[in-house]
């Protein structure tokens, strides 16, 4: 799947738009910041070497405020007032904190402190020198890194683009929102799920709404699907079952490949490409979809999207409960809930009901720990746990793994 979802070339992004993309080249500093000396404490700028002595007693010169010039050079005996961030005056080499200055009268302080060149004192590229490379390619660009870019004036980036994914699901028995149910019938629960979930991974999402058990409907959404959105997610129809007309539709329209994969929940699934678009077709039971999500398609988005790390983080943590299972040849994928122990160590308790329908324990859950083909995981165990989200401390506050 890596191989056939191709990593997007970078685009130029404004920086406002760019937040969780992965940088596509390298930034450079052409600025320094601070742009000028500038002071980090409210108090007075003094020529350090007049305050040898303290208390000493100098003329005030002016008052300078963030966002305005000096006007006037510092000289022997004299000071400036001064507040956060206004740009150092001339002559002055020192900042004395107003808390250790006394106002004598209005053209006169005292210093009560001797302070060393330099005291207070924010040098210019003192953060950011010019030359430097404050960002480098490949980074998923954070809320800091904005900044950082806006410090410097930099109003737009080369950045791998989002990807459009479209979310279609499939089944005659789904109704949309709170309508009525006829007997058969239930609520598009998967829709939304696999929307929110690819937005969560960073991608722009397009509802492709319910398509009934028809070839001509399958067809129609899937292909409006590929010649709007750089990729689709499908939702049922990729089982044994007759009337399971993805996989066969896929087959039929795309270069496609059905598998079913050693795994549970989430066995069945087709992936491909319809007009070089990626199509992956995912089980209908809730759980299951979002496990598929998590395992197949998570990653392969990120991968488009220019991310090396694919994957979910993984921590050893310790079984709370049993998690009995059989040998059946898969691996299992069981919901949990996860939490920092007192020991250093993450644990895991049962999310409730396993079955691949009950969407309820999924929501409970914020991890899946990996049971390996066997007997399962003795309760005071270990078991590698994927997490989703999250991870509530002890005290009840979340730490999250990213
Ligand atoms: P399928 O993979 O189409 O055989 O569906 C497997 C199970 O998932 C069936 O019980 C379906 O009714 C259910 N299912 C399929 N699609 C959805 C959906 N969008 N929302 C909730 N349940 C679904
Ligand atoms: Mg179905």
């Amino acid at each position: 799947m890596l191989d056939r979802v191709p990593r997007r070339a970078p685009v130029p992004v404004p920086v406002g738009d760019a937040l969780g993309l992965v940088l596509g080249e390298d930034v450079v500093a052409s600025e320094q910041v601070p742009p000028f000396a500038n002071t980090a404490m409210d108090g007075f700028a003094v020529r350090a070497a007049d305050t040898a002595g303290a208390p000493v007693e100098l003329e005030i010169l002016e008052t300078i405020a963030a966002g305005h010039a000096p006007t006037a050079e510092v000289g022997p005996g004299q000071a400036s007032r001064i507040f956060t961030g206004a740009p150092i005056p001339p002559g002055a080499d020192a900042v004395v904190m107003v808390e250790r200055t006394e106002l004598v009268d209005e053209h006169h302080v005292r210093v009560e402190i001797e302070v060393p060149v330099g005291n207070h004192v924010r040098p210019a590229g003192d953060d950011l020198d010019v030359g430097a490379v404050v960002l480098s390619a490949g980074e998923v660009l954070s809320a800091a890194h904005l900044g950082v870019l806006c410090s410097l004036g930099v109003e737009s980036v080369l950045a791998h683009p989002r990807l459009t994914v479209g979310v279609v699901s499939t089944g005659d028995e789904l109704v949309e929102g709170a309508q009525p149910l006829a007997p058969g019938q239930i609520r598009d629960s998967n829709r939304r799920t696999l929307l929110a979930l690819a937005a969560g991974a960073g991608c722009d999402v397009v509802d492709l709404g319910i398509a009934p058990d028809t070839e001509e409907a399958i067809t129609a959404a899937i292909r409006r699907g590929v010649s709007t959105c750089d990729a689709v997610l499908t939702s049922g129809g990729v089982s044994m079952g007759d009337i399971d007309l993805v996989k066969v539709i896929l087959d039929r329209i795309g270069d496609m490949r059905w598998m079913q994969i050693a795994i549970k929940p989430a066995k069945p699934f087709a992936f491909g490409l319809v007009d070089g678009v990626p199509v992956f077709g995912f089980p209908g039971n809730p759980v299951s979809s979002m496990v598929s999500f998590e395992l197949l398609g998570r990653p392969a988005l990120r991968h488009a999207m220019g991310h090396t790390e694919l994957d979910r983080p993984v921590v050893r943590a310790v079984a709370d409960d049993a998690f009995d299972r059989r040998p059946d040849g898969k691996t299992h994928f069981a919901r949990v809930v996860a939490r920092h122990g007192g020991d250093g160590r993450v644990h895991v308790t049962t999310a409730g009901g396993q079955g691949s329908h009950q969407l309820g324990a999924m929501a409970a859950a914020n991890a899946l720990a990996v049971l390996p083909d066997g007997d399962g995981v003795a309760m005071g165990g270990e078991v590698d746990t994927l997490l989703l989200g999250g991870v509530p401390s002890e005290s009840g506050l979340p730490i999250d793994p990213a």
